[in-house]
């Protein structure tokens, strides 16, 4: 039977580890829409256009040679046919991602592109900030996994091998701000999400409730 699971929140709750594990175990695909639009930011950075002008970033990703690959157990994502999953990463995209998410002409696109995805896996557990409320409001399952801006903090700096706690919690707090204060569909659960709150639990733990919720 056709499962579809929508996972939202800001970053460092432990989102993406706990919606690849979930799928890996309920044999479904995986999706990783952050990952799409690190793409068209990595492919707007390379054309050199500046980020603040909406018109020029859709433009220069009107044609985005994306793939993303939806299998849980391996990561691919090219541009062009490269390789790009570490680049997406750094902090150049990171820095620029939320300039090229904000920009409604290329959400729309990508927002197609992920249908059209979804359309294909059957089963598939997807995660982003705005999968429950715009790209899948019908989705089976809608789980908003939240945390204290101190333990999203804590585990990005363990995830980059970054030392300096206080500037990964400002970026944390910088993206999330700009990530829910945009005009386009801003960061914020669907009214019927459930959410959980990742900041006392780990990754097992949160396992288990999200397995508690596909089984009721
Ligand atoms: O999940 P990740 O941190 O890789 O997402 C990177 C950025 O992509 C987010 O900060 C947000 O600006 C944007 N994003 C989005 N909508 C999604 C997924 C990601 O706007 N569905």
């Amino acid at each position: 039977a056709p499962l579809v699971i929508a996972m939202d929140g800001p970053s460092g709750t432990g989102k993406s580890s706990a919606a690849r594990r979930l799928a890996g175990s309920l044999g479904a695909a995986y999706l990783d829409t952050g990952a799409m639009y690190r793409v068209a930011t990595l492919h707007a950075l390379r054309a050199g256009v500046d980020l603040t002008d909406a018109g020029a970033v859709d433009h220069a990703t009107r044609e985005l040679p994306l793939v993303i690959g939806t299998d849980p157990t391996h990561e691919l994502v090219e541009l062009a046919g490269e390789d790009v999953r570490v680049e997406i990463r750094g902090a150049a995209v990171t820095g620029a991602v939320s300039a090229v998410s904000a920009v409604p002409a290329v959400r729309e696109r990508l927002v197609a592109a992920q249908r059209a995805l979804v359309e294909q896996a059957g089963r598939i557990v997807v995660e982003g900030r705005d999968i429950g409320t715009v790209v899948l409001p019908a989705a089976d399952l809608k789980v908003y996994l939240t945390a204290s801006a101190q333990a999203r903090a804590a585990r990005r700096a363990d995830q980059d091998g970054s030392a300096d706690r206080a500037a990964v919690l400002a970026d944390v707090q910088r993206r999330d701000h700009l990530d829910s204060t945009r005009v386009a569909s801003p960061l914020r659960p669907a009214d019927d999400a459930v959410t959980v709150d990742t900041s006392e639990i780990d990754l097992d733990g949160v396992l288990d409730r999200l397995h508690a919720l596909v089984q009721q």
